[in-house]
């Protein structure tokens, strides 16, 4: 899904302003993917439709170019359709109950279990096992066996109990033990019927769950959109756990159900093994969508830092030749607001190994209060041309802002370094089409 939205958001980013025409493609990519990854057609229109209503009418910010204010329209959007935030679940009563409800092999088993060791971990509450499908041959081993291996308190269910009994007993058992979540594994069908829902109606009606979670898997595509539908109408959801997101199925099944029922998805099963679950960040699974490294965050982060003019001021210089110590103080103020230069470089794909050597070119807070003294102590003339600073003016500086000379000779030295990095940096395009930051 995400290579070739890449590839054509690549040639968006070159361009200076959004129109109809230089977004057609990408978009045509972007409808294209969804469906491939089993996105319900429905909901793809719609998602294309409001990306590009929101494109054609944003104002380009100053300092980002319209390439990157789009790759973040379509992410906000996205994670807007995948629900805002991530949603935890609602553990507040004691106990508090959960259901986990789902089709034949869905991975309810295997959640209810992964979700009792979540809820013990991060969440620091006791939970407790219920295993309460007594029709599937072997579910009821299969729970108490995952229960023992991870030391999880699990009700023993006996041959011949109705899972109405199994409930009701339950309660009393939750409170010998000490239960603070009760997890109760439900019975599944090959698909919904009447019977399956009246169950699961009689099973709420003995013990009222706080959350009632689908598990549906997520290979299924378009196909969960219906499942889910069908269970939200009989029982009011209160989320999803979607599974086997480990396989091909990446992200489409999670975009449709979403956009269709307005369930919040709450858990991704992201493998077999137990400790297999993952809390649902949207943002991050639309980042994953778009594989676009971070480039959005930075987008943000500069929006609330850089200062537009003299941003555009210091790329002036740079590409002139003009940086003086007075641009490098202020551009090392404003980079430690972003987070130093190695920030900004993890930021932006393929930049990677350039950030491991401006690793250290960011110095530390007490160090730029050293270099704002050192700076603050020269003469004008001094910094606009680092070049007239021989001994006995380092000497005189060093004694007037209470540093050594030794701080002084590595501050010139950092200073030279930086334009010399920067201008290469210039040299190879960046400050075109690409990144307008201030370097
Ligand atoms: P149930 O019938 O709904 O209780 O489903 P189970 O919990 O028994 O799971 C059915 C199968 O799916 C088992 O083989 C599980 O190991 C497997 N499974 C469950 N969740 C995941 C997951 O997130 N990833 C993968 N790869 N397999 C899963
Ligand atoms: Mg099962």
């Amino acid at each position: 899904l995400s290579d070739k939205i890449t590839a054509s958001l690549k040639k968006v980013r070159g361009q200076s302003k959004i129109t109809e025409s230089n977004i057609e493609e990408v978009i045509k990519e972007i409808r294209l993917s969804l469906l491939e990854a089993d996105v319900n057609f429905k909901v793809v229109k719609s998602f294309v439709d409001k990306v590009k209503a929101k494109a054609l009418g944003a104002e380009v910010l100053a300092n980002v170019n319209p390439g990157q204010m789009f790759v973040k329209i379509v992410h906000d959007e996205l994670v807007n359709v995948l629900g805002g935030g991530a949603v935890d679940i609602n553990v507040r009563e004691n106990p508090s109950v959960i259901f986990m409800v789902g089709l034949q092999g869905a991975g309810k088993t295997t959640s209810s279990a992964k979700l009792a060791l979540y809820i013990r971990q991060k969440l620091g509450k006791k939970p407790g096992l219920i295993p309460a499908d007594i029709y599937r041959p072997a579910a009821v081993d299969q729970l108490q066996t995952l229960g023992r291996q991870n030391n999880i308190p699990t009700f023993p269910t006996q041959a011949g109990m109705k899972p109405e009994e199994i409930l009701e007993k339950a309660k009393q058992w939750a409170k010998d033990n000490l239960v603070e979540v009760v997890i109760v594994d439900t019975a599944g069908r090959l698909q919904i019927d009447d019977q399956l829902m009246g169950e699961l109606g009689r099973l709420r009606e003995i013990w009222t769950p706080q959350e009632i979670l689908l598990v549906a898997d997520a290979m299924l595509g378009q196909q969960s959109v219906n499942v889910a539908e069908g269970f939200h109408q009989r029982l009011q959801l209160t989320g999803l756990v979607l599974t086997k997101v480990d396989g091909d199925a990446r992200g489409g099944a999670a975009l449709s159900i979403r956009e269709v029922t307005g369930i919040p998805i709450k858990f991704l099963g992201v493998g077999e093994k137990v400790a297999a679950l993952e809390v649902f960040h949207p943002d991050r699974l639309a980042g994953r969508i778009l594989g676009m490294g971070d480039v959005l965050s930075l987008v943000e982060k500069a929006q609330e830092v850089i200062d537009e003019k003299s941003a555009m001021a210091s790329a002036k210089k740079m590409m002139k030749n003009e940086f003086t110590l007075e641009d490098f103080l202020t551009q090392i103020q404003q980079l430690k607001k972003m987070g130093g230069f190695e920030t900004i470089l993890k930021f932006l794909p393929g930049m990677g190994d350039l950030s491991k050597q401006l690793k250290n070119m960011t110095p530390p807070d007490n160090e730029i209060k050293k270099i704002e003294a050192i700076i603050r102590s020269m003469t004008f003339e001094e910094r606009h041309n680092h070049k007239v600073l021989n001994a006995s003016r380092r000497t005189r500086i060093a004694n007037g802002s209470g540093t050594q000379v030794q701080d002084v000779n590595k501050l010139i030295k950092q200073f030279e370094d930086a334009k010399k990095m920067m201008s290469g940096m210039m040299k190879m395009g960046m400050g075109r089409g690409g990144m307008k930051f201030p370097f």
